[in-house]
């Protein structure tokens, strides 16, 4: 009997470790999701990656030539 609640408590600790490895996970690859969005130029259109983008007053440019245009 000893043995059997010994063995769930093995696999009750290997579960949780499971998970708690396991859920860290969706948030990080929300966050690539969000550095590889791909996000219009305010002032010619071309999509530019969200993390190469240029912000100005709460618009994103692909260059500093866009961004001097519309500024
Ligand atoms: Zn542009």
């Amino acid at each position: 009997m000893f043995k059997l609640l010994f063995f769930i408590t093995i696999i009750a600790i290997v579960y949780f470790m499971f998970f708690s490895k396991r859920k860290p996970f969706p948030p990080k690859k929300q966050e690539k999701a969000m550095e590889e969005a791909m996000i219009p130029c305010d002032t010619c259109g071309i999509y530019v990656q969200a993390k190469e983008t240029l912000m100005s007053s709460g618009k994103h440019y692909c260059c500093s030539q866009c961004l001097e245009k519309r500024s």
